[in-house]
């Protein structure tokens, strides 16, 4: 890895040497960032709109570096993407999501089932199952609490693989689902084989409701497309009710977006009063 980090390094023109040492000290300091726990999770509400009630979270990773503050995935997942640190970053944050969700079982708070975001390669490895069931078992977690997020981009690194890998997901009982939906290139031959319980709509779709017909019409097949496959399609990204009710009277599930909550520290669903059985 530190012979690759070096050839990559040189293959940067003068212009982008800033970001090829930032690139190259975020490499470094990530490693040490997931063991002493510097990273930490956010979790975005998802609701469903008939009725908003609350019917799930998205867990989103931030890093607190105590140099450079507060960095969004933006900033370090496609580092970690290039060095295979997604691995163990992608463990921590199962393991984390696995904590919050005893907490609330060990408090009879009741649960809402979580989504992580998976990366290709930590769903590539031939033991992913056997630990994801060993995570949840020793927290004594029942698997459908536990949402996992892929991409089109994932199905097409091996598809004959990542389709039996999803299908052992599913058979152990965990939930599926397509994120951002729409941006990728697999066919839609290639989706009806998923195991999916749920599609996500890319926000730059949901983005330009009201204003751009042609993303409607995209949204409107999704969600058509959603309900003839007998998945549940939520929308990302809602951020006006406009877009909301649009979503509604076309038929779409859920919504996720800042209009109905941010990513928030844990604290925070408590006072907002987001916690499942509360609103
Ligand atoms: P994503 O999975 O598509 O996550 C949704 C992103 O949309 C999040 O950005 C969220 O904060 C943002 N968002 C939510 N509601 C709204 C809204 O109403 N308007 C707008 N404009 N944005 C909204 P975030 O947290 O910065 O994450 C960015 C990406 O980083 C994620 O995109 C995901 O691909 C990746 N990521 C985040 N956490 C993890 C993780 O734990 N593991 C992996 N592998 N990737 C992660
Ligand atoms: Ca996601
Ligand atoms: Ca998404
Ligand atoms: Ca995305």
């Amino acid at each position: 890895a530190k012979s690759c980090g070096k050839n990559r390094f040189e293959l940067y023109s003068q212009e982008q040497t800033q970001s090829a040492v930032e690139h190259f000290s975020i490499e470094q300091d990530l490693g040490k960032a997931i063991r002493n726990d510097e990273l930490l999770l956010h979790y975005q509400p998802q609701f469903a709109l008939n009725g908003l009630q609350l019917c799930g979270y998205e867990a989103l990773v931030r890093w607190q570096h105590p140099e450079q503050g507060f960095l969004g995935p933006d900033r370090f997942i496609p580092v970690a993407e290039d060095t295979h640190l997604i691995v163990p970053l992608g463990w921590w944050v199962i393991e984390s999501v696995c904590r919050q969700l005893a907490d609330w079982q060990a408090q009879g708070q009741p649960l809402a089932v979580v989504a992580v975001n998976i990366s290709p390669q930590q769903l590539l490895q031939a033991d992913f199952i056997a630990r994801l069931n060993e995570t949840l078992d020793r927290y004594g977690l029942e698997h459908r609490w536990l949402e996992l997020e892929i991409t089109e981009s994932t199905i097409m690194q091996d598809p004959d693989f990542v389709i039996q890998q999803l299908q052992r997901v599913r058979m152990c009982g965990y939930h599926l689902a397509l994120d951002d939906f729409g941006t990728g290139y697999s066919s839609l031959n290639r989706i009806k084989y998923l195991p999916l319980n749920r599609i996500k709509i890319d926000k730059s779709f949901v983005r330009d409701i009201g204003h751009n017909p042609k993303d409607e019409a995209v949204v409107i097949s999704a969600i058509a497309l959603g309900s003839s496959l007998g998945v549940e399609v939520l929308a990302e990204g809602v951020e006006t009710v406009e877009q909301s009710q649009f979503l509604e009277r076309h038929g779409c599930n859920s919504v996720q977006g800042y209009l109905y909550g941010r990513p928030m520290p844990v604290e925070a669903l408590v006072s907002d009063q987001m916690l499942a059985g509360t609103n």
